[in-house]
């Protein structure tokens, strides 16, 4: 059989548990039948310290150049980690990095399968968390009042007025918050959010707490909306998908009520909330595929778990780990599925769906890891470890390539 051929994507490998699936996963079910073409950058903690994280830069910039990259989830260093692995220093999140260096916005959406219901029983549809991943509370400066005073907001602008609001006058302790955010990030989240739903042809929802919010929260709101009606509203009605405001309380009460089959975009703290309240609804993390889309139309893919520690350590005493590789999968059969659309290249675009759907189908036979088997309903799961649901799910994408 000849291999499918493509242009390059950037990979980038990772830590743990992950960094094993990734191994098994290229060599059980894309090499045999893609010739894998990829910028490899190896994010792997190990590498990243003795490049003093530079890796993690070059592969940023790689996926700015390709516009498409797929990623192994990482361990982000705290002080622990700092140990184990003897590192020079703390570095930040590469994924943090990466965002920063793309400026994008993340999409988290769950992978549905027939014998897996969701906790709410009527979400039929996947629901997409679109989370804006730059300012609020996640850069803030804070102050722990410890005696009686007064506080104000001040901006001095760069000719030298000031502006200043009271926030408060303290008759005792208390705390004190300062936050941003830019127009800048804001728009080229709004465009992120407008240029995925159009992608998946599905309805954007939007919400804030504007009323109460009434200069924060209502920037974002005036934003989106200006940008939705200049360059927004033909295409979306062409794609016979809506735009819809509404305020975050309201909104939550639809969602529950909703069938699904939306992208809700939420700002940092409440995408933050909402996208774990959402993925454990709907059943595991190990089954919640995470994109990264910046303004201008790069993606990368990724996994929304880590790298799962926990299985590591056990692989590493030489037990047989049941880790659930869907997520990595999905990862990676987006970015294909990605460069197959912008190439033309419907061959890859084509195995990409093929692949998905032998992971499906093999769930609904019957044949997953643990994590599953715990979920499911109306059937008698076959618990299997890693190794064995992959050559399950490679059964399973044999003969459907083989029907092609
Ligand atoms: P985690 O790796 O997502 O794992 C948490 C637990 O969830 C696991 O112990 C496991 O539960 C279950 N789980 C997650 N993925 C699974 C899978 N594919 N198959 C089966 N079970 C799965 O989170 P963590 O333990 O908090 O973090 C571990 C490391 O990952 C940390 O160093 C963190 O920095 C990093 N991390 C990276 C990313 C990223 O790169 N995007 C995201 C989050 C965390 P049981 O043990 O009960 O089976
Ligand atoms: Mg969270």
């Amino acid at each position: 059989m000849t291999r499918i051929q493509m242009n390059p994507i950037v990979e980038m490998d990772g830590d743990e548990m992950t960094r094993i699936l990734w191994k098994k996963i290229k060599e059980t079910l894309l090499e045999p039948f893609v010739e894998l073409n990829t910028e490899y950058y190896d994010l792997g903690l190990p590498h990243r310290d003795e490049t003093g994280d530079q890796v993690t830069i070059d592969a940023a910039e790689a996926i700015k150049r390709l516009h498409v990259g797929v990623k192994c989830a990482t361990i982000t260093p705290n002080k622990q980690r700092v140990e184990e692995y003897n590192l020079h220093q703390m570095w930040k999140s590469p994924n943090a990095t990466i965002r920063a260096i793309l400026d994008g916005t993340v999409f988290r959406a769950p992978i549905l399968t027939a014998h897996i219901r969701p906790y709410v029983g009527n979400w039929t549809q996947p629901i997409t968390i679109a989370r804006h991943a730059y300012g609020d509370i996640y850069k803030a400066s804070e102050i722990r009042v410890t005696q009686p005073g007064h506080a104000d907001l001040v901006f001095t602008a760069a000719d030298g007025t000031k502006t200043t609001v009271p926030v408060m006058d303290f008759a005792g302790a208390g705390i004190l918050q300062g936050m941003h955010n830019t127009d800048k990030s804001i728009r080229s989240f709004a465009h992120s959010c407008f240029d995925y739903a159009l992608s998946v042809r599905q309805d954007l929802w939007f919400s804030t707490k504007d009323t109460i919010s009434k200069q924060y929260d209502q920037t974002f709101k005036l934003i989106f909306a200006e940008i939705y009606e200049n360059e927004y509203r033909q295409k979306f009605e062409e794609a016979g998908i809506s735009y819809f405001y509404t305020l975050i309380d309201d909104a939550v009460a639809r969602v529950i009520r909703s069938n699904g089959g939306f992208v809700w975009a939420l700002k940092n703290y409440d995408g933050d909330v909402m996208s774990d309240m959402v993925s454990t609804a709907f059943g595991s993390l190990a089954m919640m595929t995470s994109v990264l889309v910046s303004p201008d139309g790069n993606y990368e893919y990724e996994a929304a778990h880590g790298t799962v520690t926990r299985h590591y350590y056990r692989y590493l005493k030489g037990e047989t780990t049941s880790t659930n590789p869907i997520a990595t999968i999905f990862a990676w059969s987006g970015a294909l599925r990605r460069r197959g659309e912008i190439d033309g290249n419907a061959a890859l675009t084509a195995f990409a769906g093929t692949l998905e759907d032998a992971c499906l189908e093999t769930i609904n036979n019957g044949d997953m890891t643990k994590d599953l088997a715990l979920l499911v309903h109306d059937i008698e799961p076959r618990t299997l470890d890693t190794d064995g649901f992959l050559a399950a799910i490679r059964n399973t994408l044999d003969q459907k390539l083989a029907a092609c």
